[in-house]
């Protein structure tokens, strides 16, 4: 007996990949968010979360549409990139704002891995004339996309903080930059002083 044999199963697969991909980031996004120290990116990641709790219902949606019952599907893709977010995230930073640029560096990559599989679903399900489904996931894209624009747009805020982390080292140089970026730990500080 074939596998998939219609496009209609191909995108009862694809949902059952994204419905488990969402289930994951609903507990990914929170320690993400517990990391954080700009409050616009903390804000910005706990109404995503919030907003991922509503995909999640609006998968189900799509599912009942299609005659099926709401089942995951490990995406071994979001796990890997959700594992390499803990792991990069948890780093030891000498400034809080260097941690929020890698922050917002791994939840870039979630809101675009996702962004390009709900683009794929939505082309299947408006070739199979699934118009229901497809404004379901349309909803779910916009709203990716916009988390993807608002997490640049903080990244404007962020990273010029963060290219300031070590600078002050360059003590007498001239370059003079403060440090009211972020919180020291004194540790690089003192393993310079002569
Ligand atoms: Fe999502
Ligand atoms: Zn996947
Ligand atoms: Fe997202």
């Amino acid at each position: 007996m074939p596998g998939i044999e219609s496009l209609t199963e191909v995108l009862v697969d694809e949902l059952r990949d994204l419905y488990d991909a969402e289930k994951r980031l609903t507990k990914a996004i929170p320690r993400m968010a517990k990391k954080a120290a700009n409050r616009t990116l903390r804000a910005a990641l706990n109404n995503h979360l919030k907003e991922t709790n509503r995909q999640v219902r609006r998968l189900e949606q799509a599912f009942r549409q299609l005659g099926e019952t709401p089942r995951g599907k490990a995406c071994a893709g979001m796990r890997g990139i959700v594992e390499e977010g803990d792991e990069h995230t948890g780093e030891e930073f000498e400034t809080d704002a260097l941690r929020d640029a890698v922050i917002i560096g791994s939840a870039m990559r979630v809101e675009h891995y996702e962004m390009a599989a709900y683009m794929g679903a939505i082309e299947h399900a408006r070739i199979l004339g699934q118009s229901g489904v497809r404004s379901l996931l349309q909803e779910t894209l916009a709203e990716e996309q916009a988390a993807d624009k608002k997490l640049q747009a903080i990244g404007q805020q962020v990273n010029p903080a963060a290219a300031e982390a070590g600078m002050e080292e360059e003590d007498g140089g001239g370059f003079g930059r403060s440090r009211k970026s972020g919180r020291k730990t004194g540790r690089r500080r003192a393993a310079k002083k002569r």
